[in-house]
């Protein structure tokens, strides 16, 4: 039996990757699962998976977890260091689907007990790229891509040299505003923004979606996985999301990658690799669909694209910043404390007050100094959306 746990169990990933572990209950031994907030849905899953722990993020949930687990033989934890604990329990298998750089230690914690750590949460790349794969290295732990570009490009990489990639291209739908005029942005509401036109995923990758800083992430994520320049990288726009992304090679060919938007498909590869095992997704029939239709991105209208070149130029901690800056712009869209194309200014913002002369992009890749920078960003972020808020 493999042993396996699912960090963001209670999350759109962390769901979808139970529903594929339990179709086949007798192949894994389950050793934790965390969540937050949705402490029905933890209990009801470690129950029923026969989870060794359950941990919630927050230290004041804990008798409600251990109330709903009366009985189980389940153990509950809660905080952070509990989740980044429970993350180190031997497992051969982890998936990191927690929202945010919170997922960061966690999956570090996976890694330094060699587990293959399957990563959907693309902050951890964004954040401290460097510091992952050299954690990974020095422990022999394996990371495999979740993110449905990232698995795509995996897959088109397989017994293909590095140095043969001439470039990357990852698809974008293009979001909720895709086809808005660019004048409306400025006015889009939360709900607006939390609509995917192709995929069902959480609230906040989706309004990351709409305003294409989930791309601009995944940018940096390419970088960060696949060792490329950022040159080399290259964002497309398909409205149909049919193809996740393609890489070029220097014949001239393209191997691109093709599937439903199920996030099952990525999942499932990163839970069977190296083999391919049947998956519960759609099979896609071309010929109904008919056609497959591509556009170059519009800077304007997306400036988070050309934020996430100039972080990639800018290396060193600059990803942990403009993440947290995003984070917390996020937050401020959210709670209505801010217009929609208020958060891609703030973050240019942070990222401007952040730079060289006071060091702290500059500084060395370490987790103390990852969540300072994180900290510090957070601030600069809050104090433009008060500014901004009036
Ligand atoms: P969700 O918001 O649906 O789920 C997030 C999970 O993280 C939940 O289990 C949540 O707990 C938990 N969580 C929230 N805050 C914290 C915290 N501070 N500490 C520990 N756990 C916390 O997110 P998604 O599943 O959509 O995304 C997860 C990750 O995967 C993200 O990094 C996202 O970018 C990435 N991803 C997602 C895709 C998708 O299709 N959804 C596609 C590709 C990548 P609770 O719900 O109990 O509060
Ligand atoms: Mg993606």
């Amino acid at each position: 039996m493999r042993r396996v746990s699912i960090l963001g169990a209670t999350g759109s990933i962390g769901q979808n990757t139970i529903d594929l572990i339990a179709r086949a209950p007798n192949a894994y031994d389950v050793v934790a699962l965390t969540g937050a907030g949705n402490i029905e849905q933890l209990a009801k899953d470690a129950r029923r998976l026969k989870a060794d722990v359950a941990v919630t993020a927050h230290d004041h949930l804990l008798e409600d977890l251990r109330t709903a687990l009366e009985g189980s033989g389940v153990e509950a934890a809660a905080g952070t260091p509990a989740i980044a604990e429970a993350a180190a329990r031997p497992a051969d298998w982890v998936m990191s689907a927690i929202v945010g750089a919170a997922g960061l230690a966690p999956g570090l914690a996976a890694l330094q007990q060699g587990s293959t750590l399957a990563l959907a949460n693309k902050e951890s790349l964004v954040c401290a790229g460097q510091l992952m794969l050299s954690t990974a290295k020095t422990h022999s732990a394996r990371l495999l891509p979740v993110d449905s570009e990232h698995s795509a490009v995996f897959q088109a990489l397989v017994g293909e040299d590095m140095a043969a990639v001439e470039r990357i291209i990852i698809t974008a739908s293009g979001g909720a505003f895709r086809d808005w005029p660019i004048e409306d942005l400025a006015n889009a509401t939360l709900d607006q923004a939390s609509s995917h036109p192709n995929w069902d995923m959480g609230q906040r990758i989706t309004i990351d979606s709409a305003s294409m800083f989930n791309k601009a992430m995944e940018l940096i994520e390419t970088r960060e996985f696949f060792g490329v320049e950022p040159k080399q990288i290259e964002v497309l726009v398909h409205p149909e999301s049919m193809i996740h992304a393609m890489v070029g090679f220097r014949d001239g060919a393209l191997m691109a990658h093709v599937g439903p938007p199920d996030m099952r498909h990525a999942i499932g590869y990163a839970l069977h690799w190296p083999t391919r095992c049947d998956l519960p997704v759609a099979r896609l029939d071309l010929a109904e669909i008919g056609q497959l239709s591509f556009r170059a991105p519009c800077e304007t209208r997306w400036p988070a694209l050309r934020l996430a070149r100039e972080v990639m130029q800018a290396g060193g901690l600059a990803g942990a910043v403009f993440n947290a800056a995003k984070e917390t712009a996020l937050d401020g869209f959210i709670a209505g404390q801010i217009g929609f194309n208020d958060m891609a200014a703030i973050v240019e913002d942070v990222l401007t007050q952040m730079s060289a002369p006071r060091g702290h992009i500059d500084a060395t890749m370490s987790l103390d100094n990852v969540a300072k920078v994180d900290h510090l960003a957070r601030q600069e972020a809050t104090r433009a959306i008060h500014k901004r808020a009036g």
